[in-house]
């Protein structure tokens, strides 16, 4: 009877004296992604977390909120996190020249001068051209490089990295002269034999060499840049595939100074000085920085057939692909990775890397019921090797873009049987119930919805193919978005804090003037990110 009293009194005081709250967002559609996948009209937030969703009436009564927007119908979605994506690396690319979809060499000269006339100092870099979308589509010459900047090196990297033009200072920086030979590699020459300026593969790669490595300021700024670029399309969090010691340095200091807004789960690079520096650490989780994994690579990719397959590629009789590491070489640190604390997450794209490296998880930690260790990309695995992902609770990470960016010629590597093994995020999916999903930025294009839409309708931007490609691996909606949200989520550790919004977790969350459970293919493509929220503070406020 006493206690029924003291609660009585604790519920009259609280209906007579709201308890103060910082912020009321209402008139909303709150997809809060919840284990019921449930719906709010508004959502209460107080000092960085969500405090509760529900009907505006109600919050009202029960708190007294020192602001309160109204969303005009709008829809609001957990803070969206990428579960792999080259985050740093990205930020770095944007104080480059961007050459992608230039449609002529002059159109790439006014970029050029554009970008130098606001960076006038140093080192000239571009990247991403392409004289296939030329009217010409012949290799440029330097010509023009030469005379637009003659005290200046240029370097623009073709769109696929395995070519370059360099204007005569910055061949001269890397001593690149018409005399030389590079095995792997091919210096263009001139009708008179001087040399064009075109570089191709271990050429280009020379020269990549001594461009001027960015410095501690420089990854800052990169970060920074990334970071408003992932705001600006609905990202609160990313897990960067691959960084290093000075990069992961940076971030912790820029946390340190109150600089970081974006969560970076940041896998560190398994570079040898790196493996003999952080396998002595713990791992370590601050407010928006956490490190707690390696990052491998098993093989390479499967357009340049580097994906090492268990049978010859289909457009290459006697070619298996390569290990980038040997399995010998990952069974040796699988375990140390293991002892030190650490989730290991691998590279693996063809169908003899997703066997052998689960096996090499499951030999080292299979036994342990959440070690969450990933296989990144798991683009071609065989059925036969769902049991041993199942058994040994390995997880795949994958990155619905690459479906629809490869599937025009993955056909060609793979062969039709092979091919209907790949991109398979459905029966991954089942695996284990969930799945995080990603991009691959700046592989792929930044922005999440790109991946929901490719999960969803496995189609290109204009709908190609009619159906779907492989449409029985399609995610459904919701499928969708858990897995750039609360699944991504746990796939980092972080399921408790983020990735659904929900009473105690971090208030990022990001508000779309469309409705992803219902928006028509077309459409949902033409989302417009009205705001992003990170620990309940607007970004741009
Ligand atoms: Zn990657």
């Amino acid at each position: 009877m006493r206690l029924y009293f003291a609660l009585l009194l604790t519920l009259l005081a609280a209906c007579s004296h709201p308890q103060p709250a910082d912020l009321l967002l209402y008139n909303a559609t709150v997809f809060t992604v919840d284990s019921a996948f449930s719906t709010a009209e508004a959502i209460a937030i107080h000092q960085g977390k969500v405090l509760a969703t529900g009907d505006r009436a109600v919050l009202e009564k029960t708190y007294r909120f020192a602001e309160s927007r109204d969303l005009k119908g709008a829809f609001v979605y957990p803070g969206f996190i990428d579960a792999h994506c080259h985050f740093v690396y990205y930020g770095l690319n944007l104080q480059q020249v961007d050459l992608k979809g230039t449609r002529s060499w002059d159109e790439v000269l006014v970029r050029l001068q554009a970008f130098a006339a606001e960076n006038p100092q140093g080192w000239l870099i571009g990247r991403g051209w392409d004289q296939n979308d030329w009217p010409e589509t012949v290799y440029p010459d330097r010509a023009a490089l030469d005379s637009l900047f003659p005290n200046r090196p240029v370097y623009l990297g073709r769109v696929d990295g395995h070519a370059a033009v360099a204007n005569a200072q910055a061949l001269l920086a890397a001593q690149l002269y018409a005399s030389t030979q590079i095995t792997g590699g091919e210096l263009l020459k001139r009708p008179n034999g001087e040399l064009s300026g075109v570089l191709m593969d271990n050429a280009a790669n020379r020269l990549e060499a001594v461009l001027p490595a960015p410095d501690a300021a420089a990854w800052r700024e990169a970060i920074l840049d990334a970071q408003a670029a992932c705001h600006a399309v609905g990202l609160t969090s990313v897990h960067d595939a691959g960084l290093n010691r000075l990069q992961l340095e940076v971030l912790q200091k820029m946390e340190a100074a109150g600089e970081l807004s974006m969560g970076v789960y940041g896998m560190i690079s398994a570079f040898p000085e790196e493996l003999a520096y952080y396998l002595k650490k713990a791992p370590y989780r601050g407010s928006h920085l956490h490190v707690r994994s390696f990052k491998f690579y098993a093989d390479g990719a499967l357009g340049s057939r580097g994906a090492r397959l268990k049978e010859p590629y289909h457009d290459d009789h006697n070619h298996f692909g390569l290990w980038v590491t040997e399995p010998d070489t990952l069974a040796y640190y699988a375990p140390l990775v293991a002892a030190a604390g650490y989730q290991m997450n691998t590279h693996c794209i063809g169908d003899a890397a997703n066997q052998r490296i689960p096996e090499i998880y499951a030999a080292t930690v299979g036994q342990q019921s959440d070690h969450r260790w990933r296989v990144e990309h798991a683009q071609v695995v065989t059925p036969v090797d769902y049991a041993i992902y199942k058994k040994a609770g390995i997880v795949p990470s994958v990155q619905p873009t690459h479906a629809t960016s490869d599937m025009y010629w993955a056909g060609d590597r793979l062969g039709a049987k092979r091919l209907t093994q790949a991109y398979a995020y459905q029966n991954l999916l089942q695996l284990h119930g969930w799945l995080p999903l990603g991009t691959d930025f700046p592989v792929e294009d930044i922005s999440p919805l790109k991946t929901f839409y490719a999960a969803v309708f496995r189609v290109d931007s204009v709908g190609y193919p009619e159906g779907g490609f492989q449409a029985e691996n399609a995610l459904t909606r919701e499928q969708a978005l858990r897995g750039m949200t609360i699944w991504a989520a746990h796939a980092g550790f972080e399921e408790k804090e983020k990735g659904s919004l929900e009473a105690g977790k971090q208030a990022d969350l990001v508000v779309l003037d469309r409705n992803l459970m219902e928006a028509a293919a077309p459409d949902l493509l033409k989302s417009k990110v009205l705001a992003t929220y990170v620990g309940g503070k607007r970004i741009g406020d």
